[in-house]
């Protein structure tokens, strides 16, 4: 699903060394957490896996796909296999819980009945009943459920989560971890870059962790503070 093949990543401006001989692989149906402190090269590893920009040395696969080979003009097709939940929601504030799936399902280029598909959609996280509401009428956790939806509205295989409990809290994250879990049993691929302990330790998966941009952990087993 993921690969990083000896990934040095250098911003030139400010040669800061972000990624450093970064080599791991996550395979279909795993679960895992991205972790370290900030400014340890979480963000630059998610947008390695975006294409938001290259590698300064090594190769990034995605789903077999060296992305170094991938044209410019291909890029919509890789950014649709891979849904994306931020710590703010970024929501649409003028669109419904369902208006804003369905307008996700149409900047993809969807037709047909996006409705339906929006709506099941929200069924998966428990919101359907929400259908009608506007974000600032949901909670934080239902905002982010919400989000988390319109990330899966296009059915991706893989699902990529930045600090996905940021703002929330214990209860609505734990709620929200809950449910990244059974997506991942569900089948898809989930990637949880945070730096919170609490996060990590409660819900054991993979776990990668990251300082000063080196790959220092990669244990099957999870929880931050082995
Ligand atoms: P994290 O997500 O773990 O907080 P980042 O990937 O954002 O870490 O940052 C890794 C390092 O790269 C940090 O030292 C940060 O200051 C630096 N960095 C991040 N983005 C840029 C950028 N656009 N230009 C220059 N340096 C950057």
């Amino acid at each position: 699903m993921v690969q990083f093949h000896h990934v040095t990543k250098t911003y030139p401006r400010t040669h800061t060394h972000a990624l450093k001989d970064v080599d791991f692989r996550i395979r279909k149906g795993e679960f895992v957490y991205i972790t370290g402190h900030s400014g340890a090269g979480k963000s630059t590893l998610l947008s390695l896996i975006l294409r938001r920009f290259a590698p300064t040395e090594g190769s990034v696969y995605i789903l077999g796909q060296d992305l170094s080979k991938l044209r410019e003009s291909k890029l919509p097709y890789l950014r649709r296999k891979i849904g994306m939940v931020f710590q703010n929601h970024r929501l649409l504030g003028h669109f419904s819980a369902l208006e804003n799936l369905v307008f996700a399902l149409r900047a993809t280029g969807e037709r047909g009945n996006l409705e339906q598909r929006a709506l099941s959609t929200l069924r998966q996280v428990s919101l359907a009943h929400k259908r009608k509401a506007y974000p600032i009428e949901l909670s934080l956790g239902e905002q982010q459920r919400v989000a988390i939806a319109r990330a899966l509205v296009t059915n991706p295989p893989l699902l990529l989560c930045d600090e996905p409990t940021g703002n929330l809290d214990p209860d609505t994250s734990w709620e929200i971890l809950e449910l990244l879990n059974d997506l991942n049993i569900k089948g898809t691929t989930v990637i949880v870059a945070t730096h919170s302990r609490d996060l990590v330790d409660r819900l054991r998966h993979r776990t990668v962790v990251l300082r000063n941009g080196q790959l220092v952990r990669d244990d099957e087993v999870g929880g931050y503070s082995l």
